[in-house]
């Protein structure tokens, strides 16, 4: 059987004395749409920067298809390719241009040459919907439209796996439909996603499994479907009588 994209048994993480993560285990099979719920401080945000190592953890194992991925640098240095992360504020480098964005990471860390790496950063321009937006800065973007450069700039890495990290919560709500839509083309194409979200109605569209997180555990997760006629906890039920 093919390794799983994503793994995590028995993960553990303290930030000094505060137990952030609690015996945490999830597995995200190859092509799998999993979305992370869950209130504020609940730990979702912990949960995607340790399988990516912005945050280490403490106990228990992660492996990115099939690889341990340890505290050690040595370790996730091949896993990095393997991953694309998207960010609540797009993190994109305000003095550089749209494409000078999107190029910088093909020839600095794939060694792409200019024109090869133009070429793919038009392509992905192309599949974000924005293709004459390549020479502007992101300050003279709307919100939806750095967002959908900062996932076309994921994109360009080529990634196996996307890591959305509350990626329209910084959105003025007019503009959240059209990053939501292109998430959904992403998912539509196949591509293994990741996804700590409060929009429901496109976890119901996309979502294969459904998180639902409180106080540093998973509390509840399994399919759409059950997860949003039958929570089986009181603390999710409360949740998504508060949201939906
Ligand atoms: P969520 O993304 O679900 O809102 P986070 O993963 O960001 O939650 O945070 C979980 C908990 O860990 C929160 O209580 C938060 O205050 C705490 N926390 C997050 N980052 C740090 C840090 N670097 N140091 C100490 N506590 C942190
Ligand atoms: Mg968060």
């Amino acid at each position: 059987m093919a390794a799983s994209a994503i793994e995590l048994r028995g993960v553990n993480k303290w930030y000094d004395t505060f137990h952030v993560l609690k015996d945490i285990n999830l597995t995200v099979a190859s092509g799998e749409k999993v979305v992370i719920c869950g209130p504020s401080g609940s730990g979702k945000s912990t949960v995607v920067r340790c399988i990516n190592k912005l945050e280490p953890h403490d106990t228990g194992i992660i492996r990115v298809f099939g690889q341990e991925i340890t505290n050690d640098p040595r370790s996730y240095s091949a896993m990095q390719g393997d991953l694309g992360m998207v960010f609540q504020q797009f993190n994109l480098f305000p003095h550089l241009s749209v494409l000078e964005n999107l190029t910088l990471g093909p020839t600095k860390a794939l060694g792409l040459n200019r024109k090869e790496a133009e070429e793919r950063a038009r392509r992905y321009l192309e599949r974000v919907r924005i293709p004459d937006q390549a020479d502007k800065r992101p300050s003279q973007l709307s919100g939806g439209q750095q967002q959908r450069v900062a996932i076309a700039r994921a994109l360009c890495m080529e990634p196996k796996v996307l890591l959305f990290d509350e990626p329209t919560s910084a959105l003025d709500p007019e503009m959240i439909a059209e990053v939501l839509d292109v998430m959904i083309t992403l998912a539509q194409d196949g591509m293994t996603m990741v996804v700590v979200t409060h929009e429901m109605g496109f976890a119901r569209k996309v979502a294969d499994k459904m998180v639902f997180m409180d106080g540093g555990e998973i509390v509840e997760q399994g399919p759409p479907d059950h997860f949003f006629t039958n929570p089986k906890s009181e603390r999710c039920k409360t949740f998504l009588s508060q949201i939906l």
